[in-house]
């Protein structure tokens, strides 16, 4: 069984530039439960997927550009469907997972919120946040690889394109 467990919405979702000053820092409050807006762009998110039997977990830390929703969408798509099995090193577990019958259930949290790639600061805060946390908090992503860390900004190609 799959759930999503979002906690309710903010009042005033917290803006972009006021995060900007705190990136690569970590506040203990950023890993409280989300209190975001699930439709708040440019998110880190955190999956913890849990085996109903013997309660093991493992964590998988994603980011998007888009909406959380849109994001756990696709997510859910690919535990459903085979053929994006290997879309990401989470779908790979709940499939394994899935194969040798083990029930299991999934809790989502939004960690925070950056700026992606823009031509004015010429750095993706995004990305580079998510590596800084797969990096220093490798018990929040054991799922995610360490070659993730290699992966290059796929942002700022989008937004080089968009102002050409
Ligand atoms: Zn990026």
């Amino acid at each position: 069984m799959l759930r999503l467990m979002l906690p309710p919405l903010p009042p005033t979702p917290p803006h972009h530039h006021q995060q900007q000053q705190q990136e690569m820092q970590l506040p203990t409050k950023e890993l409280m439960p989300a209190q975001r807006n699930c439709l708040q762009p440019a998110v880190i998110y955190q999956a913890t997927v849990t085996r109903k039997r013997h309660q093991p977990t493992e964590t998988y830390i994603g980011l998007t550009a888009n909406d959380f929703k849109t994001r756990y969408s696709n997510h859910m798509s690919s535990f459903r469907h085979a053929k994006n099995r290997n879309s990401t090193e989470l779908s790979k577990h709940v499939w394994t997972l899935k194969e040798n019958n083990i029930n299991y259930s999934i809790a989502w949290r939004i960690l925070s919120s950056h700026l992606p790639y823009n031509s004015s600061s010429k750095r993706c805060n995004l990305c580079l946040k998510e590596k800084f946390l797969i990096i220093c908090r490798p018990e929040l992503s054991t799922l995610n690889k360490r070659n993730e860390l290699v992966s290059s900004c796929r942002h700022r190609n989008k937004a080089l394109l968009r102002n050409n």
